[in-house]
C-alpha cells in the first residue's frame, strides 16, 4: 500500500462522513510500528484540535487502503463519544478507570467492526 493510496481513500471516506472539519494526515508505517499489535491501521486524533493522523501498514496490499481507511474513519467518527465518555471515567478510582476505558474503546471497536462489515457488504452488493 501507498500513502497517496491510503489518503485518497481517507479523503473518500472523509467526505462521505462528513469529517471535513478534521485535519488529516495520512502516513504508511511497517506493520510492527503498529499498535495494538496484529493490526494493519490505527488512527489517533485529538478531539479539540480536530487533528488526526491515520496509519497503514504498507505491507497490506490490494484494496487494504479502502478498508484501513473505512475503519479508522469510523473510529473517528465515534471520536467525540468516545471522548466523552471516557471524560466521565475522570472521578473514578484507577483501577475502576483502567477497566472503564477499556470497557469503552472495546465496545467502540465492536461498532466500527460492525458498521465496516455492513458498509463493505452494502458496497459488494453494488458492484
Ligand atoms: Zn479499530
Amino acid at each position: 500500500m501507498t500513502k497517496g493510496r491510503l489518503a485518497a481513500q481517507v479523503r473518500r471516506w472523509q467526505k462521505l462522513f462528513r469529517l471535513q472539519e478534521w485535519n488529516l494526515e495520512t502516513d504508511v508505517v511497517e506493520r510492527a510500528e503498529l499498535e495494538p499489535k496484529h493490526s494493519v491501521g490505527n488512527v489517533i486524533y485529538n478531539v479539540r484540535g480536530r487533528t488526526a493522523m491515520i496509519a497503514g501498514a504498507r505491507e497490506d496490499g490490494g484494496d487494504g487502503a479502502e478498508r484501513i481507511a473505512l475503519h479508522e474513519m469510523l473510529h473517528l467518527t465515534l471520536a467525540d463519544l468516545v471522548d466523552f465518555a471516557t471524560q466521565l471515567t475522570d472521578h473514578l478510582s484507577p483501577d475502576a478507570q483502567c477497566l472503564a476505558e477499556d470497557a469503552i474503546s472495546h465496545e467502540a471497536e465492536r461498532v466500527v467492526q460492525r458498521l465496516e462489515r455492513g458498509i463493505m457488504d452494502a458496497l459488494g452488493e453494488r458492484r
